[in-house]
């Protein structure tokens, strides 16, 4: 996605990977205390608008079966929230070395197998969600949580320095030596901090 767009976007989309965006659709820290993002299932829609997973005319169509199942929504939202943080656990210990919990590993297969239930290879041989159910935008964030899983980019994976925010990034710098989500926020906050403990440490 280029500049202009992210600027106008409600959500962030600098992680440089979809799922990883998903990822940090909740501030804070998802071991501990977070700011959900993610209220309703408008802001699900919404989300898969910024990102491109669904097209304009799906958005429509999905807010409007929301609005006729109110209660599918609900859930469906939670469910969101779910593989959220399923794919957040996996992701998580990836980046800091470690084995991914069995059992998140088995949360994250039963999305996946559901989601790739929702597809088909076309004539065109392209990859087509075929359903037009709630979970919609949920199933091309599975698939690229599973992408990024399977290829070698998962070793890029990290998780953000600070201790109040768990987003995550893919560490593309030379020497993979990035620690923070952005410069912008995170980086600047913790360059201040130690800026302030130097100049405090000199009086
Ligand atoms: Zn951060």
């Amino acid at each position: 996605m280029d500049e202009l767009a992210t600027e106008s976007t409600r959500f962030d989309f600098s992680s440089g990977y979809l799922c990883l965006d998903y990822c940090n659709t909740a501030d804070g820290n998802l071991k501990r205390e977070w700011k959900e993002n993610l209220h309703t299932y408008d802001d699900i829609v919404l989300w898969g608008r910024e990102a491109g997973i669904i097209s304009e005319n799906e958005a429509e169509q999905l807010t409007r079966s929301a609005s006729e199942y109110p209660a599918d929504a609900i859930q469906t939202l939670e469910k969101a929230r779910a593989l959220r943080q399923t794919m957040y656990d996996i992701f998580s210990a990836i980046s800091a070395g470690e084995q991914p919990e069995s059992k998140d590993l088995a949360a994250f297969n039963a999305f996946l197998n559901e989601a790739g239930s929702r597809g088909t290879i076309s004539e065109g041989l392209q990859w087509e969600w075929v359903s037009d159910s709630l979970e919609k935008p949920l199933w091309p964030i599975t698939w690229s949580a599973a992408e990024l899983l399977l290829s070698e980019k998962r070793g890029l994976v990290r998780e953000c320095g600070s201790e109040t925010c768990s987003w995550m990034f893919l560490d593309t710098s030379r020497n993979h030596s990035r620690r923070w989500c952005d410069m912008k926020g995170c980086g600047n906050r913790a360059k201040a901090r130690r800026h302030y403990a130097r100049v405090k440490s000199a009086e």
